[in-house]
Protein backbone atom coordinates (compact mmCIF):
# COMPACT_ATOMS: atom_id res chain seq x y z
CA UNK A 1 0.00 0.00 0.00
CA UNK A 2 1.01 3.35 -0.64
CA UNK A 3 1.90 5.85 1.89
CA UNK A 4 -0.63 8.28 0.61
CA UNK A 5 -3.66 5.64 0.45
CA UNK A 6 -1.89 4.25 3.64
CA UNK A 7 -2.87 8.55 4.90
CA UNK A 8 -6.26 8.52 3.71
CA UNK A 9 -7.10 5.51 4.71
CA UNK A 10 -5.98 6.33 8.40
CA UNK A 11 -8.16 9.45 8.61
CA UNK A 12 -11.10 7.60 6.84
CA UNK A 13 -10.69 5.00 10.50
CA UNK A 14 -10.85 7.63 12.87
CA UNK A 15 -15.03 7.98 12.31
CA UNK A 16 -14.83 4.37 13.58
CA UNK A 17 -12.50 5.35 16.35
CA UNK A 18 -15.05 7.13 18.11
CA UNK A 19 -18.24 3.94 17.79
CA UNK A 20 -17.02 2.61 21.22
CA UNK A 21 -18.19 4.33 23.52
CA UNK A 22 -20.62 2.79 26.43
CA UNK A 23 -23.46 4.91 26.09
CA UNK A 24 -26.31 3.86 24.46
CA UNK A 25 -29.38 5.97 24.85
CA UNK A 26 -33.13 5.00 23.76
CA UNK A 27 -33.60 8.50 22.11
CA UNK A 28 -30.97 7.80 19.56
CA UNK A 29 -31.94 5.78 16.61
CA UNK A 30 -29.24 6.05 14.85
CA UNK A 31 -25.99 7.40 15.51
CA UNK A 32 -22.51 7.19 13.97
CA UNK A 33 -21.78 5.32 11.09
CA UNK A 34 -24.26 6.77 8.35
CA UNK A 35 -24.88 9.84 6.79
CA UNK A 36 -26.95 11.68 9.41
CA UNK A 37 -27.99 10.80 13.34
CA UNK A 38 -31.58 9.90 13.69
CA UNK A 39 -32.24 11.09 17.02
CA UNK A 40 -36.12 11.73 19.17
CA UNK A 41 -36.86 15.03 21.16
CA UNK A 42 -38.79 13.97 23.69
CA UNK A 43 -42.85 15.37 24.12
CA UNK A 44 -42.83 19.04 25.97
CA UNK A 45 -39.42 19.48 25.60
CA UNK A 46 -37.50 22.40 23.56
CA UNK A 47 -33.99 21.64 22.10
CA UNK A 48 -31.50 23.24 23.14
CA UNK A 49 -28.27 23.83 20.98
CA UNK A 50 -24.97 24.95 21.69
CA UNK A 51 -21.75 25.12 19.54
CA UNK A 52 -17.94 26.23 20.48
CA UNK A 53 -14.44 25.72 18.76
CA UNK A 54 -11.56 25.21 20.63
CA UNK A 55 -8.48 26.25 18.46
CA UNK A 56 -4.98 25.07 19.37
CA UNK A 57 -2.59 28.38 19.78
CA UNK A 58 -5.68 30.13 20.77
CA UNK A 59 -7.51 28.22 23.55
CA UNK A 60 -5.14 25.64 24.46
CA UNK A 61 -1.58 25.14 23.88
CA UNK A 62 -0.61 22.70 21.13
CA UNK A 63 1.35 20.53 23.20
CA UNK A 64 -1.24 20.30 25.79
CA UNK A 65 -2.39 16.78 27.31
CA UNK A 66 -5.17 15.23 24.82
CA UNK A 67 -6.85 14.17 27.77
CA UNK A 68 -7.40 17.10 29.42
CA UNK A 69 -7.99 18.98 26.04
CA UNK A 70 -11.24 16.85 25.46
CA UNK A 71 -12.32 17.42 28.78
CA UNK A 72 -12.53 20.92 28.72
CA UNK A 73 -13.81 20.96 25.03
CA UNK A 74 -16.84 18.87 25.97
CA UNK A 75 -16.95 20.68 29.40
CA UNK A 76 -17.42 23.95 27.79
CA UNK A 77 -19.56 22.79 25.57
CA UNK A 78 -21.76 21.23 28.79
CA UNK A 79 -21.49 24.41 30.45
CA UNK A 80 -23.72 26.33 28.19
CA UNK A 81 -26.58 23.47 28.19
CA UNK A 82 -26.27 24.00 31.95
CA UNK A 83 -25.98 27.95 31.70
CA UNK A 84 -29.74 27.41 29.35
CA UNK A 85 -31.01 24.71 32.33
CA UNK A 86 -30.50 22.11 29.73
CA UNK A 87 -30.13 18.30 30.99
CA UNK A 88 -27.26 17.65 28.10
CA UNK A 89 -27.91 14.52 25.65
CA UNK A 90 -26.02 14.31 22.47
CA UNK A 91 -22.87 15.73 21.30
CA UNK A 92 -21.34 15.69 17.82
CA UNK A 93 -17.72 16.21 17.18
CA UNK A 94 -15.58 18.46 14.10
CA UNK A 95 -11.59 17.56 14.28
CA UNK A 96 -8.93 18.31 12.57
CA UNK A 97 -5.67 16.83 13.36
CA UNK A 98 -2.54 17.39 11.64
CA UNK A 99 -1.44 13.47 11.47
CA UNK A 100 -2.81 10.63 12.49
CA UNK A 101 -1.70 10.14 15.98
CA UNK A 102 -2.78 7.42 17.65
CA UNK A 103 -1.78 7.90 21.20
CA UNK A 104 -3.19 11.51 20.95
CA UNK A 105 -6.37 10.03 19.90
CA UNK A 106 -7.01 7.72 22.44
CA UNK A 107 -5.79 9.68 24.95
CA UNK A 108 -8.16 12.26 23.70
CA UNK A 109 -10.97 10.02 23.73
CA UNK A 110 -10.87 9.05 27.19
CA UNK A 111 -10.60 12.41 28.57
CA UNK A 112 -13.57 12.87 26.31
CA UNK A 113 -16.17 9.70 26.99
CA UNK A 114 -15.00 10.11 30.63
CA UNK A 115 -17.18 13.31 30.88
CA UNK A 116 -19.55 12.23 28.48
CA UNK A 117 -20.44 8.93 30.21
CA UNK A 118 -20.44 11.27 33.70
CA UNK A 119 -23.43 13.33 31.92
CA UNK A 120 -25.20 10.49 29.92
CA UNK A 121 -23.95 12.23 26.75
CA UNK A 122 -23.79 10.33 23.71
CA UNK A 123 -21.70 10.87 20.70
CA UNK A 124 -23.83 10.93 17.66
CA UNK A 125 -21.53 11.95 14.72
CA UNK A 126 -18.93 14.05 13.32
CA UNK A 127 -16.16 15.28 11.02
CA UNK A 128 -12.59 14.42 10.83
CA UNK A 129 -10.25 16.48 8.68
CA UNK A 130 -6.51 16.93 8.10
CA UNK A 131 -5.49 20.55 9.12
CA UNK A 132 -4.18 22.62 12.11
CA UNK A 133 -5.56 21.52 15.55
CA UNK A 134 -9.06 22.45 16.41
CA UNK A 135 -12.14 20.52 17.89
CA UNK A 136 -15.68 21.86 17.20
CA UNK A 137 -18.36 20.77 19.21
CA UNK A 138 -22.20 20.88 18.98
CA UNK A 139 -23.90 19.80 22.30
CA UNK A 140 -27.80 19.12 22.63
CA UNK A 141 -30.09 19.14 25.46
CA UNK A 142 -33.54 18.86 26.68
CA UNK A 143 -35.07 21.93 28.90
CA UNK A 144 -39.06 21.81 29.50
CA UNK A 145 -40.60 24.16 27.11
CA UNK A 146 -40.91 27.47 28.17
CA UNK A 147 -38.56 27.04 30.84
CA UNK A 148 -34.86 27.19 29.61
CA UNK A 149 -32.51 30.28 32.06
CA UNK A 150 -32.07 33.03 29.69
CA UNK A 151 -30.02 35.78 30.22
CA UNK A 152 -32.99 38.58 29.64
CA UNK A 153 -35.47 37.50 32.55
CA UNK A 154 -33.94 39.55 35.31
CA UNK A 155 -35.34 42.81 37.53
CA UNK A 156 -33.74 45.93 38.82
CA UNK A 157 -34.75 44.04 42.82
CA UNK A 158 -32.97 40.79 41.99
CA UNK A 159 -30.35 39.28 43.60
CA UNK A 160 -26.51 38.01 41.92
CA UNK A 161 -25.36 34.76 42.65
CA UNK A 162 -22.48 32.63 41.42
CA UNK A 163 -21.38 28.64 41.60
CA UNK A 164 -18.49 27.36 43.05
CA UNK A 165 -15.26 29.26 43.33
CA UNK A 166 -13.88 31.79 40.84
CA UNK A 167 -10.36 32.46 39.98
CA UNK A 168 -8.28 29.47 39.93
CA UNK A 169 -9.09 29.38 36.19
CA UNK A 170 -6.69 32.23 36.22
CA UNK A 171 -4.32 31.69 38.35
CA UNK A 172 -3.71 28.07 36.53
CA UNK A 173 -2.96 29.56 33.20
CA UNK A 174 -1.00 31.85 34.64
CA UNK A 175 1.03 29.58 35.89
CA UNK A 176 0.99 27.52 32.35
CA UNK A 177 2.15 30.33 30.57
CA UNK A 178 4.97 30.75 32.27
CA UNK A 179 5.72 27.36 31.68
CA UNK A 180 5.45 26.08 35.13
CA UNK A 181 4.05 22.36 34.54
CA UNK A 182 7.11 21.52 36.27
CA UNK A 183 6.38 23.32 39.25
CA UNK A 184 4.99 20.49 41.52
CA UNK A 185 4.16 22.33 44.36
CA UNK A 186 0.49 20.88 45.67
CA UNK A 187 -0.73 24.87 44.82
CA UNK A 188 0.32 25.43 41.65
CA UNK A 189 -0.55 21.73 40.40
CA UNK A 190 -4.06 22.03 41.88
CA UNK A 191 -4.32 25.89 40.14
CA UNK A 192 -3.59 24.73 37.20
CA UNK A 193 -5.87 21.38 37.12
CA UNK A 194 -8.73 23.83 37.60
CA UNK A 195 -7.75 25.36 34.50
CA UNK A 196 -8.08 22.52 32.49
CA UNK A 197 -10.74 19.90 34.31
CA UNK A 198 -13.47 21.69 35.46
CA UNK A 199 -16.53 20.62 36.02
CA UNK A 200 -19.90 22.25 34.28
CA UNK A 201 -22.59 23.19 36.12
CA UNK A 202 -25.37 20.72 34.75
CA UNK A 203 -27.24 19.45 38.11
CA UNK A 204 -27.27 23.80 39.79
CA UNK A 205 -29.05 24.39 35.91
CA UNK A 206 -31.47 21.89 36.10
CA UNK A 207 -31.89 23.16 39.61
CA UNK A 208 -32.54 27.00 38.83
CA UNK A 209 -35.16 25.85 36.12
CA UNK A 210 -38.42 28.44 37.03
CA UNK A 211 -36.17 29.84 39.99
CA UNK A 212 -33.63 32.06 38.30
CA UNK A 213 -34.77 35.17 36.60
CA UNK A 214 -31.42 35.00 34.19
CA UNK A 215 -28.50 32.74 34.07
CA UNK A 216 -25.36 32.57 31.98
CA UNK A 217 -21.99 30.56 32.52
CA UNK A 218 -19.01 32.22 33.04
CA UNK A 219 -17.05 32.18 30.04
CA UNK A 220 -15.01 35.69 29.88
CA UNK A 221 -15.10 36.71 33.34
CA UNK A 222 -17.95 37.64 35.54
CA UNK A 223 -17.44 41.05 35.07
CA UNK A 224 -17.79 40.43 31.24
CA UNK A 225 -20.37 38.02 31.38
CA UNK A 226 -22.65 39.31 33.61
CA UNK A 227 -22.81 42.72 31.55
CA UNK A 228 -24.72 40.44 29.07
CA UNK A 229 -26.91 39.92 31.48
CA UNK A 230 -27.24 43.76 32.70
CA UNK A 231 -27.88 44.20 28.90
CA UNK A 232 -30.23 41.85 28.18
CA UNK A 233 -32.41 42.70 30.78
CA UNK A 234 -31.67 46.52 30.69
CA UNK A 235 -30.55 46.53 34.96
CA UNK A 236 -27.26 47.54 36.44
CA UNK A 237 -25.27 45.68 38.64
CA UNK A 238 -23.31 46.38 42.75
CA UNK A 239 -21.29 43.35 43.12
CA UNK A 240 -19.64 43.24 47.04
CA UNK A 241 -16.15 42.24 46.60
CA UNK A 242 -15.73 40.67 49.42
CA UNK A 243 -18.28 38.13 48.94
CA UNK A 244 -17.06 36.50 45.74
CA UNK A 245 -16.05 32.79 46.74
CA UNK A 246 -12.23 32.53 46.64
CA UNK A 247 -10.61 29.10 46.90
CA UNK A 248 -7.70 28.35 49.91
CA UNK A 249 -5.41 27.50 46.87
CA UNK A 250 -5.94 31.40 44.98
CA UNK A 251 -5.93 33.08 48.65
CA UNK A 252 -2.75 32.01 49.13
CA UNK A 253 -1.19 32.69 45.63
CA UNK A 254 -2.07 35.95 45.64
CA UNK A 255 -0.37 38.68 47.88
CA UNK A 256 -3.46 40.05 49.02
CA UNK A 257 -7.55 39.71 48.82
CA UNK A 258 -8.12 42.34 46.75
CA UNK A 259 -5.59 40.81 44.34
CA UNK A 260 -8.07 37.54 45.03
CA UNK A 261 -10.69 39.52 44.03
CA UNK A 262 -9.88 40.88 40.69
CA UNK A 263 -8.59 37.70 39.74
CA UNK A 264 -11.99 36.24 40.52
CA UNK A 265 -13.72 39.44 38.85
CA UNK A 266 -12.18 38.92 35.62
CA UNK A 267 -11.10 35.21 35.52
CA UNK A 268 -12.61 33.30 31.81
CA UNK A 269 -13.32 29.73 31.42
CA UNK A 270 -14.52 29.09 35.13
CA UNK A 271 -17.46 27.39 33.62
CA UNK A 272 -19.79 28.48 36.83
CA UNK A 273 -23.01 29.47 36.25
CA UNK A 274 -23.82 33.51 37.07
CA UNK A 275 -27.59 33.68 37.80
CA UNK A 276 -30.49 35.97 39.50
CA UNK A 277 -33.05 35.56 41.94
CA UNK A 278 -36.33 37.38 42.72
CA UNK A 279 -35.81 38.20 46.60
CA UNK A 280 -38.56 36.59 47.58
CA UNK A 281 -37.12 33.16 46.15
CA UNK A 282 -33.30 33.78 47.74
CA UNK A 283 -34.41 31.45 51.00
CA UNK A 284 -35.71 28.81 48.54
CA UNK A 285 -33.30 28.64 46.44
CA UNK A 286 -30.25 28.54 48.62
CA UNK A 287 -31.99 26.01 50.93
CA UNK A 288 -32.13 23.54 47.76
CA UNK A 289 -28.84 24.06 46.66
CA UNK A 290 -28.02 23.33 50.34
CA UNK A 291 -29.58 20.22 50.31
CA UNK A 292 -27.62 19.41 46.83
CA UNK A 293 -24.47 20.64 48.21
CA UNK A 294 -23.85 22.71 45.55
CA UNK A 295 -22.31 25.73 46.38
CA UNK A 296 -23.65 29.25 45.87
CA UNK A 297 -22.60 32.76 46.88
CA UNK A 298 -24.67 36.32 46.79
CA UNK A 299 -22.30 38.37 45.31
CA UNK A 300 -24.22 41.64 44.97
CA UNK A 301 -27.70 43.15 43.80
CA UNK A 302 -29.29 44.17 40.72
CA UNK A 303 -30.22 48.16 40.23
CA UNK A 304 -31.75 50.16 38.51
CA UNK A 305 -28.72 52.35 37.79
CA UNK A 306 -26.82 50.95 34.40
CA UNK A 307 -23.57 49.64 34.97
CA UNK A 308 -22.15 47.79 37.31
CA UNK A 309 -20.35 49.17 40.58
CA UNK A 310 -18.08 47.21 42.70
CA UNK A 311 -17.91 47.81 46.59
CA UNK A 312 -15.18 46.43 48.92
CA UNK A 313 -16.52 46.04 52.25
CA UNK A 314 -19.28 48.54 51.30
CA UNK A 315 -16.86 51.39 49.85
CA UNK A 316 -17.04 52.04 45.99
CA UNK A 317 -13.46 50.90 44.38
CA UNK A 318 -12.21 51.66 40.99
CA UNK A 319 -10.04 48.66 39.87
CA UNK A 320 -8.93 48.18 36.21
CA UNK A 321 -10.05 45.03 35.58
CA UNK A 322 -9.57 42.63 32.16
CA UNK A 323 -12.64 42.00 30.55
CA UNK A 324 -14.13 45.11 31.95
CA UNK A 325 -12.99 47.14 28.78
CA UNK A 326 -15.70 44.38 26.69
CA UNK A 327 -18.64 45.49 28.78
CA UNK A 328 -17.57 49.28 29.08
CA UNK A 329 -17.76 49.23 24.93
CA UNK A 330 -20.61 46.73 24.96
CA UNK A 331 -22.99 48.41 27.05
CA UNK A 332 -22.89 51.89 24.56
P1 LIG B 1 -19.38 11.43 5.32
O1 LIG B 1 -18.57 11.13 4.12
O2 LIG B 1 -20.83 11.08 5.17
O3 LIG B 1 -19.14 12.79 5.88
P2 LIG B 1 -17.55 10.37 7.22
O4 LIG B 1 -16.59 9.37 6.65
O5 LIG B 1 -17.04 11.76 7.47
O6 LIG B 1 -18.88 10.37 6.40
O7 LIG B 1 -18.06 9.81 8.59
C1 LIG B 1 -18.59 8.52 8.71
C2 LIG B 1 -19.34 8.42 10.00
O8 LIG B 1 -18.45 8.64 11.09
C3 LIG B 1 -20.44 9.45 10.11
O9 LIG B 1 -21.56 8.86 10.75
C4 LIG B 1 -19.86 10.51 11.00
O10 LIG B 1 -20.86 11.13 11.76
C5 LIG B 1 -18.88 9.73 11.87
N1 LIG B 1 -17.69 10.52 12.25
C6 LIG B 1 -16.69 10.97 11.48
N2 LIG B 1 -15.78 11.66 12.18
C7 LIG B 1 -16.24 11.67 13.46
C8 LIG B 1 -15.77 12.22 14.67
N3 LIG B 1 -14.65 12.94 14.74
N4 LIG B 1 -16.52 12.01 15.78
C9 LIG B 1 -17.66 11.31 15.71
N5 LIG B 1 -18.16 10.76 14.62
C10 LIG B 1 -17.45 10.93 13.50
MG1 LIG C 1 -17.53 13.66 6.82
Amino acid sequence: MSTAIMATGEFDLIGRYFEHQKINRPDVDLAIGDDCALLRVPEGYQLAISTDSLVAGTHFLADADPKQVAHKALASNLSDLAAMGATPAWVSLALTLPSFDEQWLSAFCEGFFQLAEQYNVQLIGGDTTKGPLSITLTVQGFVPLGQALTRSGASSTDAIYVTGQLGDSAAGLALLLKGKQCDNTALSQALMTRHFMTMPQVEAGTLLRGKASAALDISDGLIADLGHILKRSNVGAEIYTEALPISAELAAFCQTPEQAQQMALSSGEEYQLCFTVPVEQCDDVEALMAKQGIQISRIGQLTENKGIVLLNNGEPVNWQLSGWDHFESESK
